[in-house]
């Protein structure tokens, strides 16, 4: 199944456990609008390539459409149809006046200059604007777009329309009308769910914690767990990861993939004896407290669902666990924090970020965090309930709630 059939199953499947208005499941099926763009950029040699775009509109009940936009060279509609689908349910669990929406190109940007990577930022905007606003539709970072790639946009939407509120765009550098705490947001915001659950969950007071993906979500997710006492045992990026039972210096690790572009040769340096390399697939099936993917859908399976070994999985990726691994994690007693309530920080403090620039102000980073907190903790308070009544998984609690918001 691709990411989008997952999601509608998963629909489906939230829809068996509650009795959810079957016009709102019929409005839910398809997205309000989408929109293939072809982005044509003047290459550094002068030849001319076009890159194909996306942007899926998929509810406004709530208010305008909010998503990232991801570049990736395996980007495709149905995955932005599932991540658009996600950020509906994910804005009404959150409780944000805002309603579902994503983008994508197709593009491996480690292969554009950056002057090339500018171009075809500010051409997705291009290509795209008459479809945007702070009152339409207000994009944000996801896989590979950057606070720098925001600011190109949100300045190319200034030039084209004249809107200099600079509230088309969120996760957009500090100087250029950022939020305080947007680039910790979604780390932090998985924190705070897993800091309101972690107690109901059983979970000892420090925990082994394995990370898939160490980007922006995965990366900071890793130094803020940290911080707080407990062990990274395992981390990895796209070309594989390390592990140290004895816990990973993140910073370190940090450091080095900065200094070589990957993870590769960290364990064989001097000084880290207990460290390896490990695949992604590996990674997976380690033993540990909690499980974090944070990268890419579809990385538990029916296949590797019956061996995974963390006692719990907090979702800080869109769609990394396929509705029948959810059904095996389930039966196996592994509880599944889910995306749509576990990665809501980021879209959280969008609009915290979104508000901002509408009403002229900057928030401190304290107010940002306390505001996130507040919201987090009474939200995954409200699910956890919510699947304790339903005698359900928190994945189907999740959907629930959001869908009932979105009725209203
Ligand atoms: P990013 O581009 O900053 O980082 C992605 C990381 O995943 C990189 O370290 C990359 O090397 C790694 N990766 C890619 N393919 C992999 C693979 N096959 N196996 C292991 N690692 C792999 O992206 P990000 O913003 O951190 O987003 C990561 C996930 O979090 C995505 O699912 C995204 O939709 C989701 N998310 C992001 C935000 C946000 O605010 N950025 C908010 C909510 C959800």
């Amino acid at each position: 199944m691709n990411a989008f059939e997952n999601a509608q199953e998963q629909l489906k499947r939230a829809a068996a456990v509650a009795p959810i208005d079957p016009t709102l499941l019929n409005s839910l099926t398809v997205p309000e609008r989408e929109v293939t763009v072809s982005i044509p950029v003047v290459m550094d040699d002068g030849s001319t390539r076009f890159f194909e775009g996306y942007r899926v509109q998929y509810s406004s009940a709530r208010g305008p459409y909010k998503g990232g936009i991801r570049y990736h060279p395996q980007a495709d509609i149905n995955e932005v149809r599932a991540l658009a689908l996600w950020m509906t349910l994910k804005c009404a669990v959150a409780g944000m006046p805002m309603g579902g929406g994503k983008g994508g190109v197709v593009v491996d940007p480690k292969k554009l200059s950056r002057g090339e990577l500018e171009r075809l930022s500010r051409g997705f905007v291009g290509r795209l604007h008459l479809i945007l606003g702070p009152e339409i539709d207000v994009p944000a970072p996801d896989m590979n777009t950057t606070p720098e790639i925001m600011a190109w946009m949100n300045d190319e939407y200034a030039k084209i329309t004249g809107d200099k509120r600079g509230a088309t765009f969120t996760g957009k550098p500090l100087d250029k009308g950022g939020s305080e705490g947007r680039s910790l947001a979604t780390g932090m915001g998985g924190f705070f769910v897993f800091e309101a659950l972690k107690n109901k969950l059983g979970l000892p007071a420090q925990m082994s914690i394995i990370i898939q993906g160490m980007g922006n979500v995965g990366g900071n997710a890793a130094k803020i767990l940290q911080s707080e006492g407990h062990r990274i045992v395992a981390i990895s990026d796209s070309q594989g990861g390390i592990m140290d039972e004895s816990g990973l210096d993140i910073p370190a690790v940090e450091a080095y993939k900065k200094a070589h572009g990957s993870l590769k040769g960290f364990s064989a340096e001097a000084g880290r004896p207990s460290a390896r390399e490990i695949s992604n697939a590996e990674l997976l099936e380690l033993s540990c407290d909690v499980l974090v993917p944070s990268a890419l859908e579809n990385q538990i399976t029916k296949e590797n669902a019956p061996r995974i070994k963390a006692k719990v999985v907090l979702e800080l990726a869109n769609g990394p666990t396929t509705p029948e691994a959810d059904d095996i994690l389930f039966a196996r007693g592994i509880p599944v924090i889910p995306d749509i309530l576990a990665n809501a920080g980021g879209v959280i403090v969008s609009t915290f970020e979104w508000e901002q620039n509408l009403k002229g102000e900057h928030w401190a980073e304290s107010a940002v965090f306390t505001k996130l907190r507040n919201i987090l903790s009474k939200e995954a308070g409200g699910v956890w309930q919510r699947a304790q009544a339903l005698k359900t998984d928190l994945r189907r609690a999740a959907f629930v709630v959001a869908l009932e918001r979105l009725v209203k």
